[in-house]
């Protein structure tokens, strides 16, 4: 018989869970999927923290990073998340460098030379796409829990809509006509990357 326990996935059982990241609407939106499992949910810039180097070169890898950087200093468990958008034709790319293929000389970010700049690497391949959405959930004595949420479709050109955030107006998803940015914010919310990772990691550490 197999051992079976290293593999065994740690429950969260406390009450504070802080979020890695500084980022408002991430923040608001983390307390509203996790708030059936948890207290209170302080920010790392509550704490003072500011952002670790994202060093890693997968999204699981950054998540983690980020997520053990916040519950050594604040030694609670923290939650961070990581993700961007796949072109498999382009080897992946513009993956955990989705933000920064986005980036102006100046230094400002502009999504709409993002899209044109990644439809230009594109050229004639195959259009094939997916977002994704690394979580990790540190704990302070060193342990860690990841999952990975995905999300498919297609790039389309031009882009369309102007509802969604990012990459959202050239991703049309799998059983859709309309783009991320055209499409009802509430059926991306519920087919997202996003939501495919939250629904894992509650699975995982928090549900039951
Ligand atoms: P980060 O995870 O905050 O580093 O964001 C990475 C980048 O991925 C964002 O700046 C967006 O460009 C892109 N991205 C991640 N999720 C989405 C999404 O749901 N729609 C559009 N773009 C996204």
């Amino acid at each position: 018989m197999h051992d079976t326990a290293p593999t065994t996935p740690r429950r969260f059982d406390g009450d504070t869970l802080v979020i890695a990241s500084h980022n408002k609407g991430k923040i608001r939106e983390i307390s509203q999927l996790l708030g059936p499992y948890v207290g209170a949910f302080p920010s790392a810039g509550e704490f003072g923290l500011d952002d670790p180097e994202e060093t890693g070169t997968t999204f699981i890898a950054n998540a983690e990073l980020k997520a053990r950087y916040v519950a050594e200093r604040t030694s609670r468990p923290a939650l961070a998340d990581d993700s961007g958008l796949a072109v498999p034709a382009l080897d992946g790319a513009p993956g955990i460098y989705s933000a920064r293929w986005a980036e102006l000389p100046d230094g400002r970010r502009d999504f709409d030379y993002g899209m044109r700049r990644l439809n230009e690497a594109l050229g004639d391949r195959d259009p094939a796409a997916y977002f994704v959405c690394a979580l990790a959930l540190a704990w302070p004595d060193g342990h860690c829990e990841t999952v990975e949420g995905r999300a498919h479709g297609r790039l389309v050109w031009p882009p369309r809509g102007d509802r969604g955030f990012g990459y959202d107006p050239m991703f049309m998803p799998e059983g859709h006509e309309l783009t991320y940015g055209e499409i009802d914010p509430a059926v991306k919310h519920a087919g997202s990357h996003r939501a495919d990772a939250f629904r894992q990691l509650v699975a995982r550490c928090f549900a039951g």
